[in-house]
């Protein structure tokens, strides 16, 4: 029986930035339009300012996985969107794996199978 996977997005790092959504359209040659993981989920993050204080901003984070393959196997376990998170923020791999992972991470995560 195949193995179930799936992706795991860590919100507490996740900075929004659509890195993941276009390494993504790159490797498969896919437009703006046909996107297989798009950031629209908004989320507050916070960030430190330069006198100190605390800001909340609004970004958007991985959310829409419809066509995603999770196709971390071809590519040597590593799934090609996932080295363009700077901030570590997403991974795709057996569910088992990544129950392991979140269940280690004291963040808020979100995993999609
Ligand atoms: S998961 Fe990583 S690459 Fe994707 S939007 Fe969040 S920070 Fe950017
Ligand atoms: S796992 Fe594969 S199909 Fe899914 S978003 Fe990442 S690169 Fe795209």
């Amino acid at each position: 029986m195949a193995k179930k996977v799936g992706m795991l997005i860590d919100l507490e790092f996740c900075v929004g930035c659509y890195a993941c959504q276009t390494a993504c359209q790159d490797y498969y040659e896919l437009s703006v339009e046909e996107t297989y993981l798009r950031c629209f989920g908004m989320k507050e993050h916070k960030c430190d300012i330069v006198d100190g204080n605390e800001m909340m901003f609004l970004a958007p984070y991985p959310y829409d996985l419809e066509k995603c393959a999770y196709c971390f196997e071809q590519e040597g376990g590593i799934a090609p969107c996932t080295p363009q998170c700077m901030a570590k923020a997403i991974h795709v791999d057996e569910i088992d794996k990544l129950r392991e992972l979140a269940d280690k991470s004291k963040w808020r995560t979100l995993i999609y199978q």
